[in-house]
């Protein structure tokens, strides 16, 4: 492959933070930059506190725990996600309840929530899929009218907008990736936030071994290691001082696109222009024929392109099947989607490349 899916930036302060640590030897989770980057990041999404963890998934998992939800309770998830959001919940030991998305911003639907409601349900995890925001207006009246939590899962929109306030803001508790193909990365990690202290609180001990604050080595409730590293942190801390402009040039290349790619028949870029919505450039997104799906990403591949088929839905794998609510427009939305490469050096010559091969497969 000569043009990758995706490939992290690494071109700002990230390697000196990182010799930092190793100058100061401050490897582990202890050290001034984990604390620096749950800052820069929590104040960057307008909410008072974050607690950095060791990835995106335990993030999730965490923010379930702290919440109270457990065995009995229904958790309501959609079905077009990476499968880390029902898996934390799966973890915790309650019942996901999968509903469909909507059609135009393959987000999960607010009227499949509000119909897949039950007395158990506790709790709704909406993701903003390939960098579009959920309807939060519309999730939280529905959590406001039954008394649920909010999970949002931010891991693909960082930066992304709902009615002017950032993804991240809305829920009782909201959890990130940095993964290495998400848009701000560590490598691997993590964040919850939230505007709750005593929330907040209760994180950093569970993700501490359930340890005292105060009493060391005296463990309270049953916690886990989820501790983000000082190394992590220090290349997050970096991330945060570029993350306007690595936002920038993913929204420039999400016009190139656009630009080059609206004329092709049979293929629909990914909506960005719904009301309420400022969504972010995550991975360039489109859907074709369901049949000529397979063709276009071949021969893209055979030039040299990276790309990637949607997930499967959930709906779709033997283990999760049990928790399906409703799963028809995510069912055929997923059979269509292709994700093209998203990285900075890539040429409008590229893309040109890119449209005329699915000119002709199309
Ligand atoms: C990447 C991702 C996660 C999990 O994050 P990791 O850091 O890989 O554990 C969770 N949810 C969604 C929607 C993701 O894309």
């Amino acid at each position: 492959m000569i043009i990758p899916i995706s490939e992290p930036s690494l071109e700002g302060n990230e390697k000196k933070y990182l010799m930092e640590t190793v100058a100061s030897s401050w490897i582990s989770s202890a050290g001034e930059f984990v604390s620096k980057f749950e800052h820069s990041f929590s104040d960057y999404c307008g909410v008072k506190h974050g607690v950095a963890t060791a990835n995106g998934t335990v993030a999730l998992h965490l923010a379930l725990v702290a919440l109270g939800i457990g065995k009995g309770d229904e958790v309501v998830v959609p079905n077009l996600t990476f499968a880390a959001t029902i898996n934390s919940v799966l973890y915790t030991g309650a019942t996901p309840v999968i509903v469909d998305i909507e059609q135009e911003s393959w987000c999960i639907s607010p009227e499949e929530i509000e119909k897949a409601i039950t007395k158990k349900t506790k709790a709704i995890i909406p993701v903003h899929l390939f960098g579009q925001p959920c309807d939060m207006e519309r999730i939280c009246d529905i959590a406001n009218k039954y008394n649920l939590k909010i999970v949002e899962d931010c891991a693909q929109a960082h930066g992304a907008e709902y009615l002017g306030s950032k993804v991240g803001s809305f829920g009782d508790i909201n959890c990130f990736s940095f993964y290495g193909n998400k848009i701000v990365t560590t490598g691997e990690g993590g964040m919850c936030v939230t505007n709750d202290t005593e929330l907040n609180d209760k994180m950093r001990i569970l993700k501490d071994h359930g340890m005292s604050k105060t009493k060391r080595y005296y463990h309270e409730v049953v916690g886990f290691n989820y501790r983000m590293t000082n190394m992590q942190s220090a290349i997050g801390a970096a991330q945060m001082e570029r993350i306007d402009e690595m936002l920038m040039w993913r929204k420039e290349l999400e016009k190139a696109y656009k630009s080059r790619f609206s004329e092709i028949q049979h293929l629909q870029l990914q909506k960005d222009d719904l009301a309420n919505r400022k969504k972010v450039t995550w991975l360039i997104s489109a859907l074709v024929p369901a049949k000529k799906r397979n063709n276009c990403v071949q021969k893209l591949g055979e030039a040299g392109f990276d790309t990637r088929v949607f997930f499967y839905p959930l709906s779709s794998m033997s283990i999760y099947k049990s928790y399906v609510f409703s799963d028809k427009i995510s069912t055929a939305i997923a059979e269509q989607g292709i994700n093209f490469p998203t990285i900075r050096r890539l040429s409008n010559e590229n893309i040109d490349d890119m449209a005329k091969i699915l000119r002709d497969c199309l």
